[in-house]
Protein backbone atom coordinates (compact mmCIF):
# COMPACT_ATOMS: atom_id res chain seq x y z
CA UNK A 1 0.00 0.00 0.00
CA UNK A 2 1.13 3.08 -0.80
CA UNK A 3 -0.07 6.74 -1.03
CA UNK A 4 0.26 6.47 -4.91
CA UNK A 5 -3.48 6.06 -6.63
CA UNK A 6 -3.16 3.22 -9.38
CA UNK A 7 -4.82 4.67 -12.09
CA UNK A 8 -5.95 3.01 -15.30
CA UNK A 9 -8.52 5.34 -17.06
CA UNK A 10 -10.53 3.87 -19.07
CA UNK A 11 -13.25 6.27 -19.64
CA UNK A 12 -10.61 8.55 -20.81
CA UNK A 13 -9.03 6.79 -23.00
CA UNK A 14 -11.93 4.49 -24.58
CA UNK A 15 -14.60 7.61 -24.80
CA UNK A 16 -12.77 10.37 -26.59
CA UNK A 17 -15.81 12.99 -27.60
CA UNK A 18 -17.64 11.80 -24.54
CA UNK A 19 -16.23 14.72 -22.13
CA UNK A 20 -13.53 17.56 -21.74
CA UNK A 21 -10.17 17.48 -20.35
CA UNK A 22 -10.51 20.00 -18.20
CA UNK A 23 -8.21 21.15 -14.79
CA UNK A 24 -9.49 21.84 -10.96
CA UNK A 25 -9.17 25.30 -9.69
CA UNK A 26 -6.34 26.16 -7.39
CA UNK A 27 -7.39 26.24 -3.76
CA UNK A 28 -5.41 29.39 -1.83
CA UNK A 29 -5.42 27.59 1.27
CA UNK A 30 -5.95 23.89 1.43
CA UNK A 31 -7.00 22.42 4.48
CA UNK A 32 -8.15 18.31 4.99
CA UNK A 33 -11.65 18.17 6.63
CA UNK A 34 -12.68 14.35 6.24
CA UNK A 35 -10.33 11.17 5.43
CA UNK A 36 -12.36 8.44 4.96
CA UNK A 37 -9.28 5.75 6.81
CA UNK A 38 -11.20 2.91 5.62
CA UNK A 39 -12.25 3.45 2.01
CA UNK A 40 -8.80 4.13 1.48
CA UNK A 41 -8.17 1.22 3.02
CA UNK A 42 -10.27 -0.56 0.41
CA UNK A 43 -8.73 1.35 -3.00
CA UNK A 44 -5.43 0.51 -1.77
CA UNK A 45 -4.09 3.78 -0.63
CA UNK A 46 -2.38 4.28 2.49
CA UNK A 47 -3.94 7.06 4.55
CA UNK A 48 -0.94 8.16 6.55
CA UNK A 49 0.43 9.41 3.71
CA UNK A 50 -2.42 11.10 2.53
CA UNK A 51 -3.08 13.30 6.05
CA UNK A 52 -1.02 16.97 6.43
CA UNK A 53 -0.35 19.54 4.14
CA UNK A 54 0.36 16.52 1.13
CA UNK A 55 -3.44 15.33 1.46
CA UNK A 56 -4.88 18.82 1.84
CA UNK A 57 -3.04 19.57 -1.67
CA UNK A 58 -4.36 16.59 -3.19
CA UNK A 59 -8.31 16.52 -2.22
CA UNK A 60 -8.19 20.29 -2.93
CA UNK A 61 -7.41 19.72 -6.42
CA UNK A 62 -3.85 21.64 -6.11
CA UNK A 63 -1.65 19.16 -6.78
CA UNK A 64 -2.94 16.23 -8.92
CA UNK A 65 -2.06 12.68 -8.57
CA UNK A 66 0.19 10.70 -11.01
CA UNK A 67 -2.25 9.36 -13.68
CA UNK A 68 -4.80 11.54 -12.75
CA UNK A 69 -7.02 12.43 -16.20
CA UNK A 70 -9.33 14.81 -15.25
CA UNK A 71 -12.60 15.33 -17.36
CA UNK A 72 -15.62 16.66 -17.39
CA UNK A 73 -18.07 14.28 -18.26
CA UNK A 74 -20.77 15.56 -20.78
CA UNK A 75 -24.71 14.07 -19.67
CA UNK A 76 -27.94 15.52 -20.27
CA UNK A 77 -30.85 14.91 -18.24
CA UNK A 78 -34.65 15.82 -17.43
CA UNK A 79 -34.95 17.82 -14.44
CA UNK A 80 -38.62 17.68 -12.79
CA UNK A 81 -39.09 16.19 -15.67
CA UNK A 82 -38.33 19.04 -17.60
CA UNK A 83 -35.94 17.96 -20.67
CA UNK A 84 -31.95 19.63 -20.55
CA UNK A 85 -30.26 18.50 -23.35
CA UNK A 86 -27.14 19.66 -21.51
CA UNK A 87 -25.90 19.34 -17.99
CA UNK A 88 -22.70 17.78 -17.27
CA UNK A 89 -20.24 17.90 -15.17
CA UNK A 90 -20.71 21.54 -14.09
CA UNK A 91 -18.56 21.56 -10.72
CA UNK A 92 -17.22 18.37 -10.75
CA UNK A 93 -14.06 16.10 -12.57
CA UNK A 94 -13.37 12.61 -13.17
CA UNK A 95 -9.93 12.27 -11.93
CA UNK A 96 -10.05 8.27 -13.35
CA UNK A 97 -10.47 5.41 -11.86
CA UNK A 98 -8.77 1.91 -10.24
CA UNK A 99 -9.34 -1.14 -9.08
CA UNK A 100 -9.75 -1.47 -5.86
CA UNK A 101 -7.98 -4.26 -3.44
CA UNK A 102 -11.08 -6.53 -4.61
CA UNK A 103 -10.18 -5.67 -7.89
CA UNK A 104 -13.26 -3.69 -8.57
CA UNK A 105 -13.20 -0.86 -10.70
CA UNK A 106 -13.81 2.68 -9.40
CA UNK A 107 -14.17 6.11 -9.98
CA UNK A 108 -12.15 9.19 -8.27
CA UNK A 109 -14.13 12.29 -8.87
CA UNK A 110 -13.82 15.59 -7.21
CA UNK A 111 -16.65 17.54 -6.76
CA UNK A 112 -16.65 21.58 -6.08
CA UNK A 113 -13.30 21.72 -7.93
CA UNK A 114 -14.25 25.14 -9.78
CA UNK A 115 -16.00 25.86 -13.44
CA UNK A 116 -16.08 23.81 -16.52
CA UNK A 117 -17.35 23.76 -19.47
CA UNK A 118 -20.28 22.55 -18.79
CA UNK A 119 -21.12 24.97 -15.59
CA UNK A 120 -23.55 26.82 -17.78
CA UNK A 121 -24.44 30.10 -14.54
CA UNK A 122 -22.79 28.19 -12.00
CA UNK A 123 -19.66 28.96 -10.00
CA UNK A 124 -18.48 25.09 -9.97
CA UNK A 125 -17.67 25.22 -6.36
CA UNK A 126 -19.23 23.88 -3.21
CA UNK A 127 -19.77 24.71 0.41
CA UNK A 128 -18.48 22.70 3.94
CA UNK A 129 -21.94 21.86 4.73
CA UNK A 130 -23.01 20.24 1.93
CA UNK A 131 -19.65 18.23 1.12
CA UNK A 132 -20.33 17.17 4.92
CA UNK A 133 -23.38 16.24 4.12
CA UNK A 134 -22.80 13.82 1.33
CA UNK A 135 -20.16 12.19 3.51
CA UNK A 136 -22.46 11.40 6.81
CA UNK A 137 -25.06 10.43 4.41
CA UNK A 138 -23.10 8.40 1.99
CA UNK A 139 -21.48 6.43 4.78
CA UNK A 140 -24.72 6.22 6.69
CA UNK A 141 -26.44 4.31 3.11
CA UNK A 142 -23.07 2.36 3.29
CA UNK A 143 -23.31 1.11 6.68
CA UNK A 144 -27.02 0.51 6.02
CA UNK A 145 -25.85 -1.95 2.90
CA UNK A 146 -27.13 0.03 0.40
CA UNK A 147 -25.09 0.47 -2.49
CA UNK A 148 -24.15 4.17 -2.61
CA UNK A 149 -20.91 6.94 -4.32
CA UNK A 150 -19.13 7.41 -0.87
CA UNK A 151 -16.53 9.99 -0.01
CA UNK A 152 -13.17 9.70 0.09
CA UNK A 153 -12.38 12.62 1.30
CA UNK A 154 -13.58 16.35 2.02
CA UNK A 155 -10.54 19.10 1.71
CA UNK A 156 -11.91 22.61 2.48
CA UNK A 157 -10.27 25.08 -0.10
CA UNK A 158 -9.84 28.46 1.96
CA UNK A 159 -12.49 30.47 -0.03
CA UNK A 160 -15.90 31.68 0.40
CA UNK A 161 -18.18 30.56 -1.61
CA UNK A 162 -20.84 33.00 -2.47
CA UNK A 163 -24.59 31.76 -1.88
CA UNK A 164 -27.56 33.30 0.35
CA UNK A 165 -24.34 34.36 2.38
CA UNK A 166 -20.60 33.51 2.12
CA UNK A 167 -19.68 29.81 2.92
CA UNK A 168 -16.38 28.20 3.16
CA UNK A 169 -15.80 26.46 0.41
CA UNK A 170 -14.77 22.81 -0.08
CA UNK A 171 -14.00 19.66 -2.40
CA UNK A 172 -15.58 16.84 -1.74
CA UNK A 173 -13.60 13.48 -3.47
CA UNK A 174 -16.16 10.93 -4.88
CA UNK A 175 -15.90 7.34 -5.17
CA UNK A 176 -18.24 5.24 -7.26
CA UNK A 177 -18.94 2.42 -9.14
CA UNK A 178 -19.31 4.40 -12.45
CA UNK A 179 -20.82 7.70 -13.02
CA UNK A 180 -22.83 6.49 -16.10
CA UNK A 181 -26.76 8.26 -15.73
CA UNK A 182 -29.59 7.73 -17.76
CA UNK A 183 -28.50 10.76 -18.46
CA UNK A 184 -25.35 10.21 -20.31
CA UNK A 185 -27.30 8.37 -22.68
CA UNK A 186 -29.86 10.82 -23.03
CA UNK A 187 -26.82 13.38 -24.16
CA UNK A 188 -25.82 10.94 -27.33
CA UNK A 189 -29.50 9.75 -28.17
CA UNK A 190 -30.54 13.80 -28.15
CA UNK A 191 -28.19 14.48 -30.57
CA UNK A 192 -29.27 11.85 -32.83
CA UNK A 193 -25.21 10.07 -32.32
CA UNK A 194 -25.99 6.18 -32.93
CA UNK A 195 -22.57 5.10 -32.84
CA UNK A 196 -21.59 6.99 -29.34
CA UNK A 197 -24.55 5.33 -27.99
CA UNK A 198 -23.38 2.31 -28.81
CA UNK A 199 -20.18 2.51 -27.73
CA UNK A 200 -21.67 4.02 -24.40
CA UNK A 201 -23.96 0.69 -24.20
CA UNK A 202 -20.68 -1.49 -25.00
CA UNK A 203 -18.71 0.18 -22.06
CA UNK A 204 -22.20 0.24 -19.72
CA UNK A 205 -21.91 -3.37 -20.20
CA UNK A 206 -18.26 -3.65 -19.99
CA UNK A 207 -17.99 -2.21 -16.54
CA UNK A 208 -20.87 -3.35 -15.10
CA UNK A 209 -22.33 -6.25 -16.61
CA UNK A 210 -19.46 -8.47 -18.30
CA UNK A 211 -21.62 -11.25 -18.25
CA UNK A 212 -23.94 -9.75 -20.89
CA UNK A 213 -21.12 -8.69 -23.62
CA UNK A 214 -21.89 -11.51 -25.83
CA UNK A 215 -25.50 -11.34 -25.93
CA UNK A 216 -27.11 -10.78 -29.37
CA UNK A 217 -29.69 -8.13 -27.60
CA UNK A 218 -26.95 -6.11 -25.50
CA UNK A 219 -29.35 -2.72 -25.01
CA UNK A 220 -32.22 -4.61 -23.95
CA UNK A 221 -30.32 -6.98 -21.71
CA UNK A 222 -28.53 -3.73 -20.56
CA UNK A 223 -32.06 -1.99 -19.70
CA UNK A 224 -33.09 -5.47 -17.85
CA UNK A 225 -30.15 -5.01 -15.77
CA UNK A 226 -30.36 -1.48 -14.73
CA UNK A 227 -33.87 -2.33 -13.93
CA UNK A 228 -32.98 -4.73 -11.61
CA UNK A 229 -30.63 -3.15 -9.88
CA UNK A 230 -32.87 0.06 -9.39
CA UNK A 231 -35.48 -1.81 -8.36
CA UNK A 232 -33.64 -3.68 -5.60
CA UNK A 233 -32.10 0.22 -5.09
CA UNK A 234 -35.25 2.03 -4.76
CA UNK A 235 -36.75 -1.08 -2.48
CA UNK A 236 -34.06 -0.22 -0.07
CA UNK A 237 -34.48 3.36 0.15
CA UNK A 238 -38.09 2.77 0.94
CA UNK A 239 -37.44 0.52 3.44
CA UNK A 240 -35.29 3.05 5.66
CA UNK A 241 -37.95 5.54 4.69
CA UNK A 242 -35.11 7.28 2.74
CA UNK A 243 -36.05 10.15 0.37
CA UNK A 244 -33.55 11.17 -2.42
CA UNK A 245 -34.95 14.26 -2.90
CA UNK A 246 -34.19 14.73 -6.47
CA UNK A 247 -34.40 12.01 -8.94
CA UNK A 248 -33.84 13.69 -11.99
CA UNK A 249 -32.27 11.27 -14.90
CA UNK A 250 -29.12 12.93 -14.22
CA UNK A 251 -28.74 11.64 -10.70
CA UNK A 252 -30.16 7.96 -11.75
CA UNK A 253 -26.97 5.68 -12.14
CA UNK A 254 -26.42 2.80 -14.37
CA UNK A 255 -24.52 1.17 -11.92
CA UNK A 256 -27.24 1.01 -9.33
CA UNK A 257 -25.49 3.41 -6.49
CA UNK A 258 -27.18 6.21 -5.02
CA UNK A 259 -25.82 9.39 -5.97
CA UNK A 260 -25.87 13.03 -5.23
CA UNK A 261 -26.82 13.53 -1.97
CA UNK A 262 -28.20 17.23 -2.29
CA UNK A 263 -32.05 17.38 -0.76
CA UNK A 264 -32.19 14.12 0.59
CA UNK A 265 -33.70 13.04 3.85
CA UNK A 266 -34.68 10.75 6.35
CA UNK A 267 -38.28 10.37 6.90
CA UNK A 268 -39.28 10.69 10.26
CA UNK A 269 -43.22 9.80 11.28
CA UNK A 270 -44.67 7.80 8.58
CA UNK A 271 -45.95 9.58 5.32
CA UNK A 272 -45.65 8.19 1.59
CA UNK A 273 -46.39 11.54 0.64
CA UNK A 274 -43.36 13.01 2.64
CA UNK A 275 -40.92 15.53 0.74
CA UNK A 276 -38.42 17.76 2.46
CA UNK A 277 -36.73 19.46 -0.76
CA UNK A 278 -37.46 23.15 -1.03
CA UNK A 279 -37.59 23.56 -4.88
CA UNK A 280 -40.09 19.86 -5.08
CA UNK A 281 -43.11 21.94 -4.65
CA UNK A 282 -45.05 18.91 -6.43
CA UNK A 283 -44.25 16.50 -4.47
CA UNK A 284 -42.68 14.84 -7.58
CA UNK A 285 -40.27 12.87 -5.66
CA UNK A 286 -42.13 12.52 -2.27
CA UNK A 287 -41.37 9.22 -0.20
CA UNK A 288 -44.03 7.50 -1.70
CA UNK A 289 -43.28 8.34 -5.83
CA UNK A 290 -39.93 6.93 -5.48
CA UNK A 291 -40.95 3.89 -7.35
CA UNK A 292 -42.79 5.56 -9.79
CA UNK A 293 -40.06 7.72 -10.39
CA UNK A 294 -37.77 4.97 -10.97
CA UNK A 295 -39.67 3.74 -13.89
CA UNK A 296 -40.17 6.68 -15.16
CA UNK A 297 -36.65 7.36 -15.51
CA UNK A 298 -36.28 4.00 -16.85
CA UNK A 299 -39.02 4.49 -19.55
CA UNK A 300 -36.22 7.63 -20.29
CA UNK A 301 -33.38 5.01 -20.63
CA UNK A 302 -35.57 2.71 -22.91
CA UNK A 303 -36.22 5.18 -25.12
CA UNK A 304 -32.29 6.04 -25.89
CA UNK A 305 -31.52 2.41 -26.07
CA UNK A 306 -34.45 1.88 -29.00
CA UNK A 307 -31.86 3.40 -31.82
CA UNK A 308 -29.13 0.26 -31.37
CA UNK A 309 -32.55 -2.06 -31.30
CA UNK A 310 -33.70 -1.00 -34.65
CA UNK A 311 -33.45 0.54 -37.53
CA UNK A 312 -35.66 3.60 -37.75
CA UNK A 313 -36.68 3.29 -41.15
CA UNK A 314 -37.73 -0.48 -40.42
CA UNK A 315 -41.35 0.43 -39.00
CA UNK A 316 -41.39 -3.16 -37.66
CA UNK A 317 -38.29 -3.75 -36.17
CA UNK A 318 -39.46 0.12 -34.26
CA UNK A 319 -42.41 -1.97 -32.94
CA UNK A 320 -40.84 -5.29 -31.88
CA UNK A 321 -38.19 -3.00 -30.07
CA UNK A 322 -40.82 -0.43 -28.38
CA UNK A 323 -42.46 -3.72 -27.32
CA UNK A 324 -39.40 -5.33 -26.43
CA UNK A 325 -38.30 -2.45 -24.10
CA UNK A 326 -42.20 -1.54 -22.56
CA UNK A 327 -42.48 -5.19 -22.03
CA UNK A 328 -38.96 -4.45 -19.44
CA UNK A 329 -40.60 -1.46 -18.16
CA UNK A 330 -43.56 -2.84 -17.63
CA UNK A 331 -42.44 -5.33 -15.50
CA UNK A 332 -40.91 -3.18 -12.74
CA UNK A 333 -43.24 -2.45 -10.52
CA UNK A 334 -43.50 -6.19 -10.12
CA UNK A 335 -40.30 -6.38 -9.55
CA UNK A 336 -39.54 -3.33 -7.22
CA UNK A 337 -42.67 -5.26 -5.23
CA UNK A 338 -40.87 -8.14 -4.64
CA UNK A 339 -37.77 -6.85 -3.57
CA UNK A 340 -39.56 -3.99 -1.11
CA UNK A 341 -41.59 -7.50 0.08
CA UNK A 342 -37.78 -9.58 0.28
CA UNK A 343 -37.35 -6.65 2.75
CA UNK A 344 -40.25 -6.12 4.62
CA UNK A 345 -40.18 -9.58 5.23
CA UNK A 346 -37.06 -9.36 7.05
CA UNK A 347 -38.04 -6.14 8.62
CA UNK A 348 -40.89 -7.92 9.78
CA UNK A 349 -38.95 -11.33 11.04
CA UNK A 350 -40.64 -13.41 9.08
CA UNK A 351 -39.37 -16.67 7.70
CA UNK A 352 -40.12 -18.39 4.31
CA UNK A 353 -43.10 -20.25 6.04
CA UNK A 354 -45.04 -16.93 5.65
CA UNK A 355 -46.37 -17.01 1.86
CA UNK A 356 -46.36 -14.02 0.21
CA UNK A 357 -49.67 -12.58 -0.01
CA UNK A 358 -49.94 -12.77 4.38
CA UNK A 359 -46.85 -10.81 4.52
CA UNK A 360 -47.52 -8.45 2.29
CA UNK A 361 -50.89 -8.09 4.24
CA UNK A 362 -49.36 -7.52 7.52
CA UNK A 363 -46.25 -5.18 5.70
CA UNK A 364 -49.22 -2.86 4.41
CA UNK A 365 -51.44 -3.13 7.54
CA UNK A 366 -48.20 -2.32 9.49
CA UNK A 367 -47.46 0.62 7.50
CA UNK A 368 -50.84 2.02 7.44
CA UNK A 369 -50.59 2.32 11.20
CA UNK A 370 -47.97 3.58 11.22
CA UNK A 371 -49.03 6.63 9.05
CA UNK A 372 -52.45 6.76 10.81
CA UNK A 373 -50.91 7.27 13.89
CA UNK A 374 -48.01 9.19 12.95
CA UNK A 375 -44.84 7.00 14.04
CA UNK A 376 -41.56 7.68 13.62
CA UNK A 377 -40.74 4.65 10.90
CA UNK A 378 -37.44 3.96 12.06
CA UNK A 379 -38.04 3.56 15.53
CA UNK A 380 -41.36 1.28 14.83
CA UNK A 381 -39.89 -1.05 13.03
CA UNK A 382 -36.45 -1.14 15.66
CA UNK A 383 -39.11 -1.31 18.70
CA UNK A 384 -40.86 -4.39 16.59
CA UNK A 385 -37.90 -6.12 17.48
CA UNK A 386 -38.22 -5.40 21.09
CA UNK A 387 -41.87 -6.77 20.69
CA UNK A 388 -40.34 -10.25 18.99
CA UNK A 389 -38.29 -10.64 22.10
CA UNK A 390 -41.10 -10.61 24.10
CA UNK A 391 -40.99 -6.72 25.02
CA UNK A 392 -44.19 -4.66 23.63
CA UNK A 393 -44.04 -1.89 25.59
CA UNK A 394 -41.54 0.42 24.14
CA UNK A 395 -43.33 -0.40 20.74
CA UNK A 396 -47.02 0.30 21.64
CA UNK A 397 -45.34 3.69 23.71
CA UNK A 398 -44.77 5.23 20.84
CA UNK A 399 -48.83 4.86 19.57
CA UNK A 400 -51.12 7.36 20.67
CA UNK A 401 -53.83 4.69 20.43
CA UNK A 402 -52.04 1.41 21.06
CA UNK A 403 -55.19 -1.07 20.41
CA UNK A 404 -54.99 -1.19 16.98
CA UNK A 405 -51.64 -1.93 17.09
CA UNK A 406 -52.09 -4.97 19.70
CA UNK A 407 -55.02 -6.46 17.39
CA UNK A 408 -52.41 -6.28 14.65
CA UNK A 409 -49.74 -7.63 16.54
CA UNK A 410 -52.32 -10.58 17.58
CA UNK A 411 -52.00 -11.54 13.77
CA UNK A 412 -48.34 -10.63 13.49
CA UNK A 413 -47.71 -13.40 16.17
CA UNK A 414 -49.02 -15.87 14.95
CA UNK A 415 -47.21 -15.75 11.82
CA UNK A 416 -43.89 -15.56 13.70
CA UNK A 417 -43.24 -19.05 13.99
CA UNK A 418 -42.49 -20.94 17.22
CA UNK A 419 -42.16 -18.43 20.13
CA UNK A 420 -38.98 -20.93 21.51
CA UNK A 421 -37.25 -18.73 18.34
CA UNK A 422 -38.16 -14.97 19.58
CA UNK A 423 -34.69 -14.33 21.13
CA UNK A 424 -33.10 -15.67 17.76
CA UNK A 425 -35.99 -13.42 15.59
CA UNK A 426 -35.45 -10.61 17.49
CA UNK A 427 -31.90 -10.61 17.07
CA UNK A 428 -32.19 -11.25 13.15
CA UNK A 429 -34.37 -7.86 13.11
CA UNK A 430 -32.37 -5.85 15.21
CA UNK A 431 -29.67 -6.62 12.01
CA UNK A 432 -31.88 -5.27 9.60
CA UNK A 433 -34.34 -2.34 11.19
CA UNK A 434 -31.90 0.59 12.43
CA UNK A 435 -31.55 2.11 15.82
CA UNK A 436 -29.43 4.80 14.42
CA UNK A 437 -30.33 6.56 10.78
CA UNK A 438 -29.26 10.07 9.97
CA UNK A 439 -31.63 12.24 12.07
CA UNK A 440 -32.49 15.38 9.68
CA UNK A 441 -31.47 17.55 12.65
CA UNK A 442 -28.60 16.04 14.13
CA UNK A 443 -27.14 16.70 10.59
CA UNK A 444 -27.85 19.94 10.58
CA UNK A 445 -26.08 20.39 13.59
CA UNK A 446 -22.82 18.96 12.99
CA UNK A 447 -22.93 21.13 9.81
CA UNK A 448 -23.68 24.29 11.38
CA UNK A 449 -20.69 23.45 13.91
CA UNK A 450 -18.75 22.79 11.29
CA UNK A 451 -19.56 25.48 8.93
CA UNK A 452 -20.02 27.88 11.22
CA UNK A 453 -17.96 27.42 13.66
CA UNK A 454 -15.45 25.27 12.54
CA UNK A 455 -15.95 22.84 14.91
CA UNK A 456 -15.71 19.28 13.64
CA UNK A 457 -16.59 17.56 16.77
CA UNK A 458 -20.16 16.36 16.06
CA UNK A 459 -19.62 15.90 12.85
CA UNK A 460 -17.34 13.15 13.74
CA UNK A 461 -19.28 11.88 16.50
CA UNK A 462 -22.47 11.61 14.31
CA UNK A 463 -20.21 10.25 11.56
CA UNK A 464 -19.26 7.61 14.46
CA UNK A 465 -22.61 6.82 15.60
CA UNK A 466 -23.96 6.11 11.91
CA UNK A 467 -21.24 3.49 10.60
CA UNK A 468 -22.85 1.39 13.53
CA UNK A 469 -26.30 1.80 12.60
CA UNK A 470 -27.32 -1.43 14.36
CA UNK A 471 -25.63 -1.10 17.55
CA UNK A 472 -27.52 0.04 20.53
CA UNK A 473 -25.56 -1.29 23.17
CA UNK A 474 -23.10 1.62 22.32
CA UNK A 475 -24.87 4.72 20.85
CA UNK A 476 -26.38 7.49 22.34
CA UNK A 477 -30.24 7.57 22.58
CA UNK A 478 -29.87 11.11 21.32
CA UNK A 479 -28.70 9.89 17.73
CA UNK A 480 -31.79 7.70 17.81
CA UNK A 481 -34.36 9.68 18.92
CA UNK A 482 -36.53 11.47 16.27
CA UNK A 483 -36.59 15.65 16.05
CA UNK A 484 -39.60 17.37 17.70
CA UNK A 485 -42.10 17.37 15.35
CA UNK A 486 -42.31 20.86 14.99
CA UNK A 487 -38.69 20.78 13.71
CA UNK A 488 -39.61 18.03 11.15
CA UNK A 489 -42.33 19.83 9.74
CA UNK A 490 -40.61 23.07 9.47
CA UNK A 491 -37.50 20.95 7.89
CA UNK A 492 -36.25 22.46 4.16
CA UNK A 493 -33.74 20.92 2.56
CA UNK A 494 -31.63 22.58 -0.24
CA UNK A 495 -30.03 21.38 -3.32
CA UNK A 496 -26.11 21.80 -2.76
CA UNK A 497 -25.58 24.36 -5.45
P1 LIG B 1 -27.28 18.41 -9.32
O1 LIG B 1 -28.58 19.07 -8.98
O2 LIG B 1 -26.22 18.59 -8.25
O3 LIG B 1 -27.44 17.01 -9.74
O4 LIG B 1 -26.71 19.23 -10.57
C1 LIG B 1 -27.40 19.36 -11.77
C2 LIG B 1 -26.52 20.06 -12.78
O5 LIG B 1 -26.16 21.38 -12.32
C3 LIG B 1 -25.20 19.36 -13.08
O6 LIG B 1 -24.91 19.57 -14.43
C4 LIG B 1 -24.22 20.10 -12.20
O7 LIG B 1 -22.90 20.00 -12.68
C5 LIG B 1 -24.75 21.52 -12.29
N1 LIG B 1 -24.37 22.33 -11.12
C6 LIG B 1 -24.85 22.23 -9.86
N2 LIG B 1 -24.28 23.15 -9.07
C7 LIG B 1 -23.39 23.84 -9.81
C8 LIG B 1 -22.48 24.92 -9.56
N3 LIG B 1 -22.36 25.48 -8.35
N4 LIG B 1 -21.73 25.36 -10.59
C9 LIG B 1 -21.85 24.81 -11.81
N5 LIG B 1 -22.67 23.81 -12.11
C10 LIG B 1 -23.45 23.32 -11.13
MG1 LIG C 1 -26.30 15.51 -10.14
Amino acid sequence: MNAAFRFDNTYARELPGFYVAWKPAPAPAPRLLYLNHGLADELGLDAAALQGPAGAALFAGNTLPDGAEPIAQAYAGHQFGGFSPQLGDGRALLLGELLDRQGRRRDIAFKGSGRTPFSRGGDGKAAVGPMLREVLIGEAMHALGIPTTRALAVAATGEAVRRETPLPGAVLTRVAASHLRVGTFQFFAARGERERLAQLADYAIARHDPALAGDPERPLALLRAVAARQAALIAQWMNVGFIHGVMNTDNMTISGETIDYGPCAFMEAYDPAAVFSSIDHGGRYAYGNQPLIARWNLARLAETLLPLMADGDDEAQVQRAVAQVTEVIDAFPALHAAALLQGQRAKLGLDAGADDDAVRALADDWLTLLHAQAVDFTLGWRRLADAAAGDAAPLRALFAEPAALDAWLVRWQARAGDPADAAERAARMRRVNPWVIPRNHRVEEALAAASDDDDLGPFERLLDALSRPYDETTTPAAYAEPAPAAVTACYRTFCGT
